[in-house]
């Protein structure tokens, strides 16, 4: 938190971003956890307690599946996985009014994370901040329609995609306004569709970047702050990134942390960047450690930065890996 209020903190915070691992802690099923936020709140403070980070993603599944069912998509539920999205809502530009800005309080199964919500502040109150996922919007247009759809729909239809994002932004906000109410203290605005390694800048600026803006507004007239995580490739827009006015920005593996520090770090905290498949899931804590030390050098030495995955952490990730990172924070991390 103090690194989010322009403070220096006593050393570089470790925020991996961890969500189902931590069923490996309780042994609850991926799946099994989806329908109980109680066994879902119970291995997510495990996890935290176990490895001791310095603060919780509460949400089990992508909330933009979670909304796109919430709105109408059919969902599929695989054994060993999170679920996905089996069939599109939107399947013509007329089908956009027809759909509801779900509550999220009552739709879809979306009051079983606010459930969540509320038994993990009910129980780490103020100590440890709390983090949540909320969709960006051309991520959940691309959820609702099918993203094949969407990405010749920027080519073609710039009205349906527009008005198709319009309605996106509209959940989105309500979703993450409804986190903060319960007690988030940072919504990640999850935009995977919108990273450079699947659309172009100009198609980035045209119809992602705007409606983040406006998501990014919305969050921070709460006091909560923003965090803009893209998955993938997003050196090529990592000034339009930052003027969103998000407060952070969660960067992947495939990111020069030291480039996007010279570019954007007097703009943004930046969070990033341990390659979650090679290195977490299948690295050794040595790597992690040397991995976590080379960032920290990199881009941690003015107390604008927190170390991360470059993405979510897969569900078999060795704990000790987890444990690997949190310790090199504190082994490197120290300011005074
Ligand atoms: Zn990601």
């Amino acid at each position: 938190m103090k690194v989010l209020q322009g403070e220096l903190p006593d050393r570089v915070p470790v925020i991996p971003q961890v969500t189902y691992t931590t069923a490996q802690i309780t042994g609850v099923g991926l799946i099994e956890a989806l329908h109980s936020p109680k066994k879902t709140a119970k291995a997510l403070l495990a996890g935290q307690r176990r490895l001791g980070y310095d603060a919780i993603y509460v949400g089990w599944e992508s909330s933009f599946n979670l909304l796109a069912e919430a709105m109408g998509c059919t969902m599929r539920f695989p054994e060993d996985s999170v679920p996905q999205v089996a069939e599109n809502i939107v399947k013509s530009p007329a089908d956009v009014d027809k759909i509801e800005v779900p509550d999220p309080n009552s739709s879809g199964r979306l009051p079983l994370h606010m459930e969540l919500v509320y038994l993990i502040k009910k129980k780490v109150k103020d100590e440890i901040p709390l983090f949540a996922y909320t969709p960006g919007p051309f991520t959940l247009a691309g959820q609702l329609a099918g993203v094949n759809p969407l990405m010749i729909a920027t080519i073609h239809d710039s009205q349906f995609v527009t008005e198709l994002t319009d309605l996106a932004l509209e959940a989105s906000i309500k979703y993450a306004l409804a986190n903060i109410e319960a007690g988030i203290d940072v919504i990640v605005i999850a935009d995977p569709t919108a990273s450079g390694s699947l659309i172009s800048p100009t198609t980035f600026g045209t119809y992602a970047a705007p409606q983040q803006k406006v998501l990014v507004n919305a969050i921070s007239q709460t006091g909560a702050f923003a965090s803009l995580h893209i998955c993938g490739k997003t050196m090529p827009m990592l000034e339009l990134m930052a003027e969103t006015g998000t407060k952070m920005l969660e960067l992947d593996h495939l990111v020069d942390m030291a480039e996007a520090k010279k570019r954007v770090g007097h703009k943004v905290i930046l969070m990033g960047n341990l390659n979650p498949t090679e290195l977490l899931l299948m690295g050794t804590p040595k790597e992690i450690e040397a991995a976590a030390k080379g960032c920290i050098e990199t881009v941690g030495q003015d107390g604008r930065y927190i170390l991360s995955s470059g993405c979510e952490v897969p569900p078999l990730a060795p704990l000790e890996n987890i444990r690997a990172m949190v310790l090199a924070a504190e082994k490197y991390g120290k300011f005074s």
